[in-house]
């Protein structure tokens, strides 16, 4: 379960006890790939056929649909039929995810429900006590920012404050602003396909790697290397990438640590029209969300 250590409005710095270990928490989980086969961090995640050595590692069963066989922890498949579909599927994909998560009381679960908040609000009721809950389709909901508002602040509210919330695929310039409305863990997911279509991130961008004349970081890649190694070697462009959302995440951390978290939320949000339009609906529209968590100075 995750340890809450500090809150700072509805964000979390915590510790998530996985494994036998202690993962700090805002943090990503690590995809295994072949193109961050080499690179370490605190924990792992990979689909159930991978065979791995890397640990603390969490297993992720897919969906119903590839019917594997559930062994050691993970996250239980998930009844997908997409994201903008009609309500009864989404429904019917709630309705199977559920039936199955019954049989694994202990295992982590995909809030299933498509682009219907009431869907995902009922599944997260009934998955409420989970040590791990993930909110499927992450990446399509950072598109749809009102959407992803209303799915993430419904979620928040009915679960255990000790469920660690997972959202896979998140652009990395929307982590602030998902901290904020208390999602726990992420994914290198879009870190990965940056690099695979040639882009190096930092905090707030993306640049074609190919146009770039200077390096705009000094990680160990960065301060070894010029523009064009990396562009030739995907490796050191994904292990770029991972170290840039590495150092957002400590930022992430330090800032609720020190009290300075919703400056970092607003600074970030200039730099994505996707996070300012999701931090204006929480202003506006999510205030008794913001102040549950907002300590009452006496
Ligand atoms: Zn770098």
């Amino acid at each position: 379960m995750l340890e809450i250590l500090a809150h700072n409005g509805p964000a979390r710095l915590g510790v998530w006890h996985y494994a036998d270990k202690k993962i700090p928490t805002p943090n990503f989980l690590l995809n295994i790939t072949p193109a961050t086969s080499r690179l370490k961090h605190e924990v792992y995640i990979a689909p159930h056929w991978v065979r791995t050595s890397r640990g603390p590692l969490v297993v992720h069963y897919g969906t119903l649909a590839g019917s594997a066989k559930i062994g050691r922890f993970g996250i239980l498949p998930g009844a997908s039929f997409g994201f903008d579909i009609a309500r009864e599927l989404a429904e019917l994909g709630v309705e199977k995810t559920l039936a199955l998560a019954e049989r694994y009381p202990e295992y982590g679960a995909i809030i299933e429900g498509g682009k219907y908040p009431d869907l995902r609000e009922s599944a997260a009721r009934q998955l409420a006590s989970r040590s791990l809950l993930t909110i499927a389709s992450g990446a399509r909901l950072c598109q749809r920012p009102r959407l992803l508002v209303e799915v993430l602040t419904r979620v928040r509210e009915v679960i255990n404050p000790n469920t660690a919330l997972y959202l896979p695929g998140a652009p990395t310039a929307l982590l602030p602003v998902l901290v904020y409305m208390g999602v726990d863990l992420f994914d290198t997911s879009y870190a990965i396909r940056a690099a695979l279509r040639g882009s190096y991130i930092t905090a707030s961008e993306s640049y074609p790697i190919a146009r770039l004349k200077e390096l705009p970081c000094t990680c160990e890649v960065c301060a070894k290397n010029d523009g064009e190694k990396l562009q030739n070697n995907l490796h050191l462009l994904v292990k770029h990438n991972i170290n840039v959302l590495r150092g957002v995440m400590a930022e992430i951390r330090e800032s609720i640590r020190t009290g300075r978290f919703t400056k970092l939320v607003e600074m970030s949000a200039n730099a994505s029209t996707q996070a300012m339009a999701a931090l204006r609906i929480l202003y506006r529209e999510k205030y008794e969300f913001l102040e549950k968590y907002t300590p009452i100075a006496p």
